[in-house]
């Protein structure tokens, strides 16, 4: 069988060349081999960076669209609460491969990144696990993958819904922005001022522009060796606020006055980051380092 990884690039270039586009994650690394930084930390050609924007807002493409308009697979919804007893965890998610039909829990609805993990789970378990034809693939996320089908299904969903260059080039997209020193969020992501950049600026701004959770991007990072397991663990500390959390008491309101009030909160998310101050001298763990190379990034090239 071919590997979930591959299943994975090829069903995302089917996907986005049946919409005349690239997929962004090959886009993005043609993006990253043109950077070159300034000494200010910020990219040398700015109509490079407009085109990273572009890429990185096609990079959170809707799920749903690639499930059941693409892949012809039903999406159900519904609670799936009545199996957490018999599991001894939350299911959220639940595939039937022979009949390309999926089940999402309607608590999934609550956390986008959360919805979109769970799609993909499950439409890798119905683009790969044919033959377990009338058997339910559970989606539990609580609980480490603990059979071949889990994982795969697991390996698929990642490499659909972040890879590497999409992950790198959204980083490099935001430190340019903020003109944040690279390092930090790679080399130094592990020190405390590393820590902090990624919790106060990086981690929200990178779960607004991709839609794909802190735990999602920690599990990529400590895969590639940038955040240790102590970092990875620091990260699950603090709460975020990002624009994809949906307060519960708006679920239950009408409709309309829904739309409304989901506006006031997405005003008050923003207002809320806008507001957000700068670390302090003492946080400094390490000094800042005065030559501006940037290590352990293979893929960009630095302008002195
Ligand atoms: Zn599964």
């Amino acid at each position: 069988m071919m590997k979930p990884r591959k299943v994975a690039e090829r069903t995302m270039r089917g996907y986005f060349a049946s919409k005349r586009q690239r997929w962004p994650a090959d886009e993005a690394r043609e993006i990253l081999q043109q950077v070159r930084l300034g000494p200010d930390h910020r990219w040398m050609d700015r109509t490079l960076a407009a085109q990273a924007a572009e890429t990185l807002a096609r990079a959170a493409f809707p799920v749903d669209d690639l499930a059941e308009s693409y892949l012809k697979i039903a999406i159900n919804y519904e609670s799936l609460r009545h199996l957490d007893n018999s599991e001894g965890c939350q299911v959220l998610g639940c595939a039937y491969p022979s009949s390309r039909e999926i089940v999402v829990s309607d608590r999934t609805l609550k956390y986008h990144p959360l919805f979109r993990t769970t799609v993909l789970h499950e439409t890798g378990h119905v683009l790969m696990h044919r033959r377990t034809a009338k058997r339910c693939l559970l989606y539990k996320p609580e609980r480490l993958a603990s059979t071949p089908e889990e994982r795969e299904a697991n390996a698929f969903m990642q490499a659909a819904i972040l890879p590497e260059s999409v992950l790198d080039l959204a980083i490099c997209h935001i430190c340019n922005i903020y003109g944040i020193d690279l390092r930090l969020a790679y080399s130094a992501a592990n020190g405390a001022r590393g820590r902090w950049v990624w919790r106060h600026r990086l981690f929200v701004h990178l779960i607004n522009a991709l839609c794909v959770s802190r735990e999602m991007m920690g599990i990529k990072l400590k895969q590639l060796w940038r955040f240790s397991d102590e970092t990875v663990e620091y990260h699950k500390t603090y709460a975020l606020r990002t624009w994809w959390h949906t307060p519960e008491t708006l679920e239950v309101l009408p409709r309309p006055l829904r739309k409304v009030m989901r506006s006031v909160y997405e005003r008050l998310v923003a207002a809320e980051l806008s507001t957000d101050v700068a670390p302090s001298a003492t946080e400094e763990e390490e000094p800042m380092m005065r030559s501006h190379v940037v290590t352990r990034l293979p893929q960009l090239r630095h302008h002195r």
